[in-house]
């Protein structure tokens, strides 16, 4: 079945919008061969910058190369010290951990969805709670014990080079607006997520990407994430789209039409959930299950992919199209291994 995503550097861009601000699209290295994309918005009062790189010092070096350019567009010289905001989509590494960095070298307002703000401002205590909350799963998921250990060390790895930092205001303390700029609440990929509009551009965040889904983990390891959120948050956009041309992502390139890469995105989760309940016609284990839908796979995929699948199974086992094959193993031991099987005869529509 379908393999995981690998990230092509994504290119620079700018452009005006209908009301004269200018986007500029600055692309950063987050880590290594996996690129990231921020960007800077320039109103007559208003600079703002959506999304910080990782805070490794590729993303910091191309933060930096990004204003530089900026500034020869404008015409005069860009800095960070120029920024009035720092807006963050959500609450991943990959997005707000260049934060620090910044921090040093401006006074900008940093803003974040109310239920991002502790990831921010509690890194530390976020990561040994939500650390828990995965060796949990992946021992309930079949996944064996040194190897969970490997995978928990590479999940923590980011402590090594973020640490928390202070938010200045939440987008809903804020009203869902700054100037122009106007938020909508998308949980799903993650708990604080938000989109951003500004005339015919939406700043999708890992919202909506081109070319791949989104990734989606389970909620019992994260409140606010799991595939139901995330499903209900694209029918939300699909709504909220009037005036808008073009979605503007953390990663990959551009989206110039977002319902069809909506019913794209979709398509793909109704018919893994389906290929899901084949596979679970026979008792498996979400670690089978992620073999099963996307084959043996190396590194921090393996999180990826045993997450994703967790999350698929998770929304079905909520909605009754699944039981638990072996409850007395459960009941004696919370941490044994669960087989889920299919329990109903019909599929998943969306
Ligand atoms: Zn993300
Ligand atoms: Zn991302």
């Amino acid at each position: 079945m379908k393999t995981l995503p690998t990230t092509e550097r994504c290119e620079r861009m700018h452009l005006r919008t209908r009301s004269g601000a200018r986007v500029f699209r600055l692309p950063l290295e987050a880590f290594p061969g996996f690129w990231a994309c921020a960007y800077l918005v320039v109103t007559d009062d208003l600079r703002l910058l959506i999304d910080t790189g990782s805070g490794v010092e590729s993303a910091n070096e191309g933060l930096l190369t990004g204003f530089r350019w900026v500034g020869e567009v404008l015409g005069q010289p860009f800095g960070p010290e120029n920024l009035t905001h720092i807006l963050i989509t959500h609450g991943h590494i990959d997005h707000f951990g260049g934060l620090g960095f910044l921090k040093t070298r401006t006074d900008a307002k940093v803003g974040v969805h109310e239920l991002a703000r502790r990831t921010l401002t509690n890194y530390e205590e976020r990561l040994a709670v939500a650390s828990s909350r995965l060796e949990r799963f992946l021992a309930q998921a079949g996944v064996r014990a040194e190897r969970r250990q490997e995978l928990l060390a590479m999940y923590t790895l980011p402590k090594m080079f973020f640490h928390s930092v202070p938010v200045d205001f939440t987008y809903e303390a804020a009203g869902m607006r700054l100037g122009p700029l106007e938020m909508l609440y998308t949980p799903g990929h993650c708990p604080g997520h938000v989109v951003m509009r500004l005339d015919e551009v939406l700043f999708a965040g890992d919202h909506i990407l081109a070319e791949i889904s989104p990734h989606q983990s389970p909620e019992s390891i994260t409140l606010s994430t799991g595939l139901g959120h995330y499903l209900a948050s694209l029918r939300l956009v699909e709504g909220w789209l009037e005036g808008v041309r073009l979605a503007l992502g953390g990663h990959k390139r551009p989206v110039e039409d977002i319902p069809a890469r909506i019913a794209a995105i979709r398509e793909t989760h109704r018919k893994r959930l389906n290929d899901l309940l084949g596979f679970l016609e026979t008792p498996h284990t979400v670690a089978e299950a992620s073999r099963f839908m996307f084959g043996k796979v190396g590194g921090y995929n393996v999180l990826l992919a045993i997450s994703e699948a967790g999350a698929h199974v998770e929304y079905l086992y909520e909605r009754g199209f699944l039981g638990i094959d072996n409850l007395q193993e459960v009941e004696a031991d919370p941490e044994a291994p669960v087989r889920y099987r299919r329990l109903v005869k019909t599929g998943v529509s969306l």
